[in-house]
């Protein structure tokens, strides 16, 4: 199938690109973040994501970056937890997106990088992911069969930039 994948950053990228690969999927990238904050962090992690989709022959796309729609939906979330209420709000925003540019540029289906992180939850991202797309949405937990694992490795190799905060103004604070 031609799956968008929504990528969150490069080291995520390698893995969730490798499983849809092996899985027999023609993947194309899809950087849609406005969760990022500041600019500079947003332009690192894009940065990184080219490289690796670059290194993987990958085909990409990269979304507007337009923050303000974000700050405005989770403002009133701001001392949520990493994990909490804002994250689903966030999650949903960039499937949601995700989903729509699937729709109008003829991809049979979608997914997205984000159930690898360690601190994510799989079953919260793909309950999201299903609800928008029905099964038009594959539902992956990444971090599974050593996906972590291979995506460290990979931005060991080929020293793609990891960083340490998970993407939002409040989870800066929070680090
Ligand atoms: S902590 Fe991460 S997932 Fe949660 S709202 Fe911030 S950027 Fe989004």
């Amino acid at each position: 199938m031609k799956v968008l994948l929504h990528i969150c950053c490069g080291v995520c990228g390698a893995g969730a690109i490798e499983r849809l690969t092996n899985e027999g999927h023609q993947v194309t990238g899809y950087f849609f973040n406005p969760n990022i904050y500041p600019a500079e962090e947003y332009r690192r992690r894009l940065d990184a994501v080219k490289t690796v989709t670059d290194l993987m022959k990958c085909p990409f796309e990269e979304a507007l970056y337009d923050p303000g729609e974000w700050l405005e939906k989770t403002a009133d979330l701001a001392e949520e937890p990493e994990g909490g209420k804002r994250c689903e709000v966030c999650f949903r925003m960039r499937l949601e997106k995700t989903f729509l540019y699937m729709l109008e540029n003829g991809f049979d289906a979608f997914a997205t990088t984000l159930t690898i992180g360690p601190q994510k939850s799989a079953e919260v991202i793909n309950r999201i992911g299903r609800g928008i797309g029905g099964d038009k949405f594959l539902a992956r937990d990444f971090k599974k069969q050593n996906g972590f694992l291979y995506a460290n490795e990979f931005a060991k190799r080929f020293g793609i930039y990891r960083q340490h905060y998970c993407g939002c103004i409040y989870s800066m604070r929070d680090k």
